[in-house]
């Protein structure tokens, strides 16, 4: 099974993903975190990130697609893919296409997560990750079960994205409403889109996307 997660940011791809993960071993592939790891690390494509995500516009779409190819390159062939936060662009769309195609793989769902733009500030703004295991939390709607403990590690320590600031949200949020809402169509024309509506709680977006997964 092959599947995308579209929605703005905030939307809850990531938290989304982790529970797919952790239910059907599939792979979360999310060219955020491959670039995030990329710009620690320092390598050259995480050089040529930085600045570009710090503004929160869209980095270039032969690096994002060139990282998803790799990723997907290191999984065996079996493992259904998760695609968090790509494609973001018509031209990610097509370079998608000729990446699963030259894989055997086929894309079974484009599940598109609906929000209202004004509860994705807050969302955004009260983010936060095990530094440890990257487990997703927030500050009002899933925070630790025990407070200051990784439910998932028993880490200790957490991060918060250096892009997760008002003034940075409204960016992206304008990046996904010219460059990415407008790939939907190339899907829906496909039939392969489900939408399902991301202002319910976690868990009932969970088990609506499984309602989808399961046909
Ligand atoms: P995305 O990957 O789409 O940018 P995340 O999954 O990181 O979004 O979610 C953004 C924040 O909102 C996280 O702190 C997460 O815990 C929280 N969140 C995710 N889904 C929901 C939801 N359905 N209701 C409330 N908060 C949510
Ligand atoms: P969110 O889901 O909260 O918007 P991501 O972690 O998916 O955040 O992305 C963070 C940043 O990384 C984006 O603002 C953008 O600069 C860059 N990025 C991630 N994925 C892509 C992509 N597919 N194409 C271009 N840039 C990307
Ligand atoms: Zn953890």
């Amino acid at each position: 099974m092959n599947i995308i997660l579209l929605g703005p940011p905030g939307a809850g791809k990531g938290t989304q993903a982790q529970r797919l993960v952790e239910a059907h071993g599939m792979r979360q592939l999310s060219t955020g975190d491959m670039l995030r790891a990329a710009v620690k690390a320092g390598t050259p494509v995480g050089l040529q990130a930085k600045a570009v995500m710090e503004r929160g516009e869209l980095v270039s779409d032969e690096i994002v697609s060139a990282l998803i190819g790799e990723e997907l390159d290191g999984m065996g062939p079996t493992t259904g893919a998760i695609f968090d936060g790509y494609p973001r662009t018509a031209a990610q769309a097509a370079a998608l296409d000729a990446i699963l195609d030259a894989r055997g793989r086929t894309l079974d769902h484009v599940i598109e997560l609906e929000v209202d733009e004004d509860a994705l500030v807050e969302r955004i703004c009260g983010r936060f990750t095990c530094a440890n295991c990257g487990k997703g939390y927030h500050d009002a709607f899933e925070q630790p079960r025990e407070p200051g403990v990784c439910d998932k590690c028993g880490a200790r320590e957490f991060k918060r994205r250096p892009d997760d600031n008002e003034a940075t949200v409204r960016t992206r949020m304008a990046e996904y409403r010219a460059k990415t809402a407008p790939i939907l169509p190339i899907y829906d024309q496909r039939g392969i889109v489900a939408r399902v509506n991301g202002m319910a709680d976690i868990d009932h977006v969970t088990a609506a996307i499984e309602r989808i997964m399961a046909g």
